[in-house]
């Protein structure tokens, strides 16, 4: 089914709502914050939409850790003059509960209805089929997808109370493909908005894959979010924002201070010499892995099997790492501590800097 609407001779305007924030951290279960998880995807839909697709426009409820009423959004979506309005939640439920669901406001026109069930269908394909069930497209009375004037849609992409989720949820290639699969289910339903057409003819790869190109400060881009996701794959710090393709000060700085621990010239301007060092370079034996959530637990080994739990430690500890292992049927490391101990390289909860 295709619901095109037409909007003509101007971006369209893609409001979206990153749920909770502030003193309200909605879900809090296995470790995950639904709080953080819906900034970190929201940031990353908005990183997407600019970056990869055309004719598009995003404002943000927010972009920090603030609190905003249920009312504020919506008035900030309407005043606007958005063209949709998505709000991105995460489920809390019984530990049994699992699954993707999605909502419109029980009363919505239908063509609301039909742009609903289509970006459903969308993003459940990209995304979450193979991970976790289909719970449907379904109807509510939710504040924000009733009061606002445009077509809204209101996502539960996971449980934080279900273990499988939870693993997916502590997955920051998941959550990527989250974002992309919500900025994916916004372009269905738009004829103009579309893929941005690669610039070579070259295969995806060299466009995507960061091989030494001369980056700066101010760009923004698959390639500098290639960079940032091998920076991050070798240990070095890119704050809360992770891997959003946008070259800013705390990617100017996860330059330098891997320059300066590869011994190379420090000029935060990553380049060929940067390359060839960033895919020698083994993760210090002197790194310090510090805690960044109030509790997490620490693991016998490198397993998230509940087994493995042997544990917990606090906000603000740190650790010295011995290096970072894969972890089987996982997409997130763990690091393997002086103490023989194993805790989540997941940014979601740790970082990491030099001892
Ligand atoms: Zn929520």
């Amino acid at each position: 089914m295709s619901v095109p609407f037409n909007v003509l001779n101007r971006p369209v305007k893609v409001f979206i709502d990153a749920g909770h924030g502030g003193s309200d951290p909605g879900a809090v279960a296995n470790g995950l914050r639904e709080k953080d998880l819906c900034l970190q995807v929201a940031l990353a839909v908005k990183a997407i939409l600019e970056n990869e697709y055309e004719n598009v426009e995003v404002r943000l409820s927010r972009s920090t850790d603030v609190f905003l009423t249920l009312g504020e959004r919506c008035r900030l979506a309407n005043n606007w003059g958005a063209d949709i309005f998505i709000s991105i939640h995460f489920n809390a439920f019984t530990p049994a509960a699992t699954g993707f669901e999605t909502f419109r406001y029980r009363n919505a026109p239908n063509r609301t209805r039909d742009a609903h069930v289509e970006i459903h269908r969308v993003m459940f394909a990209q995304a979450f089929r193979g991970k976790m069930p289909d719970r449907g497209s379904k109807t509510a009375g939710f504040y924000v997808v009733k009061n606002t004037n445009m077509t809204a849609v209101l996502t539960e992409g996971g449980f934080l109370t279900n273990s499988n989720d939870a693993r997916h949820l502590k997955s920051g290639a998941f959550l990527r493909e989250v974002a992309e699969a919500h900025a994916a289910g916004v372009a269905s339903i738009f004829t103009s908005v579309k893929k941005r057409q690669a610039k070579s003819n070259k295969p995806s790869p060299s466009i995507t894959e960061w091989t030494g190109q001369v980056l700066r400060h101010g760009e923004r881009g698959p390639l500098v979010r290639s960079l940032q996701e091998q920076l991050i794959d070798k240990g070095f710090d890119l704050g809360r924002y992770g891997a959003d393709g946008v070259f800013g000060d705390i990617t100017r700085n996860a330059v330098r201070d891997f320059q300066r621990a590869a011994g190379i010239a420090v000029d935060g301007v990553p380049g060929p010499q940067t390359f060839r060092a960033l895919q020698a370079y083994q993760p210090d034996k002197g790194q310090l892995v510090i805690v960044n959530v109030d509790r997490l637990n620490v693991r016998s080994r490198p397993s998230f099997a509940a087994s493995a739990v042997s544990g917990q430690v606090r906000r603000g500890e740190a650790f010295t790492i011995v290096e970072r292992v894969n972890v089987a049927n996982s997409n997130t490391d763990m690091y393997k501590l002086k103490s023989g101990l194993y805790i989540t390289a997941s940014e979601n909860f740790v970082r990491t800097r030099s001892a």
